[in-house]
């Protein structure tokens, strides 16, 4: 058995991170700077799209592409119930409503289909996620959308890099956001992106970002700024700092490398539960366009005697840390009371969270490292097997 615990996530932060930080603080310019301005000229580059706007979360950027899109309240917002709160939040900040969704059962990613189910005369818009880092089915949504005059705001936490035929998932419309929190795929300690291709919708994002002033407001305290601004609209303060710039353009550099690390590990898991009768991994549509920033197998209860609660707990004995992504919205006290959302209309996803677990991956995990898993995984599957 392993002697030293496996967490589930560590960031790689190296040498080259920290001197790039270290060279912001001395430049002093420790907000939104010169720093936000490379790592946003690069990051819209990576994914293909014609605007970038860095912020402090993915959160603010989901925040920011409802803003875009003209989000009204007493509008209603399609969003998967298998999904961090952050996607179902935002949606409330504008006294909108969120329409939960099911998940398909052997993915966990929206479908067109479920969006379909949901859409009435007040949807505006859908928020679907690209759950764990596989792609939902861009083209079957986008479709559903267009024909119902509805925005998609895509969730792409999980997505860097995640590749839809062909393009990086931040090249499709409307708006997509992506996440730099600690246990993402590449990390700015806090940070999340908006990307679109339209001007209108990336101006809007940058002015309601800082304060709802006026564009290059951060200029102001150079020799080529004025002391001078306008306030258009009453904004949020969701600038992203360059302290925190400094990492993503570092980052950003690696997130390729990382990616070849993560899949690495990712085959490894793969090949060894291929013909296991108690670990079922997610099913995968083109493995090498995952961005594998999670790994998910789903317990088969009737071949292991534990549940999913004691399996953790076995793993956890062993030395292997683990996660649950995600405990769906529809169980969660809040959504579930003032949304009264019943555990029968999203089978799926109240199956599926009884049985998933994420092991750990990330780039610095060793061979060795997954092997330990796989061999704790199953010694737990050979003691509660039936
Ligand atoms: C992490 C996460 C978010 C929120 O990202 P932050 O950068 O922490 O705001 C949103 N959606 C999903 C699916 C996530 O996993």
């Amino acid at each position: 058995m392993r002697k030293i615990f496996l967490p589930f996530h560590r960031a790689s932060i190296g040498r080259g991170e920290i001197n790039e930080v270290a060279d912001s603080l001395k430049s002093g310019w420790l907000t939104t700077g010169p720093r936000v301005k490379v790592f946003e000229e690069k990051f819209k580059k990576f994914v293909g799209a014609k605007y970038a706007l860095a912020v402090n979360s993915c959160t603010a950027a989901l925040h920011l592409g409802l803003a875009a899109i003209g989000l009204k309240a007493g509008d209603e917002v399609i969003v998967p119930t298998m999904t961090f709160t952050a996607t179902a939040e935002v949606v409330t900040y504008f006294g909108a409503m969120p329409v939960f969704a099911d998940c398909d059962p052997d993915t966990l990613l929206i479908t067109a289909d479920e969006i379909k189910k949901r859409i009435t005369a007040r949807t505006k818009a859908v928020i679907p996620v690209h759950y764990g880092g596989q792609s939902c089915d861009i083209d079957a949504i986008l479709a559903v959308a267009r024909k119902h005059n509805l925005k998609v705001i895509w969730d792409a936490a999980h997505a860097l890099p995640t590749i839809y035929k062909g393009k990086l998932v931040g090249a499709f419309p409307d708006v997509t956001c992506f996440s730099f929190y600690a246990t993402k795929t590449i990390t700015t300690g806090e940070g999340g992106a908006a990307v679109t291709d339209k001007e209108v919708y990336y101006e809007k994002m940058k002015i309601l970002s800082m304060h709802g002033m006026d564009r290059n407001i951060w200029k102001r305290y150079t020799k080529e700024g004025s002391w001078y601004y306008e306030i258009l609209a009453p904004g949020f303060k969701y600038n992203m700092t360059d302290m925190a710039a400094s990492l993503g353009i570092v980052q950003l550099r690696k997130c390729t490398n990382f990616h070849k690390k993560r899949k690495k590990i990712a085959g490894i898991y793969t090949k060894a539960f291929k013909n296991s009768a108690v670990f079922t991994p997610l099913s995968v549509n083109q493995p090498q366009n995952h961005s594998w920033h999670l790994f998910v197998v789903k317990l088969n209860p009737e071949k292991i005697s534990i549940d999913r609660d004691q399996f953790i707990e076995e793993l956890k004995n062993r030395n292997i840390g683990t996660g649950v992504h995600f405990i769906p919205l529809h169980l969660q006290p809040y959504w579930k009371k003032n949304y009264n959302l019943k555990e029968k209309k999203y089978p799926n996803t109240t199956k599926a969270y009884q049985q998933i677990v994420s092991l750990p991956i990330f780039p610095d995990m060793t061979e060795k490292d997954a092997n330990d898993v796989i061999k704790a995984a199953q010694d737990i599957a050979k003691k509660y097997g039936q």
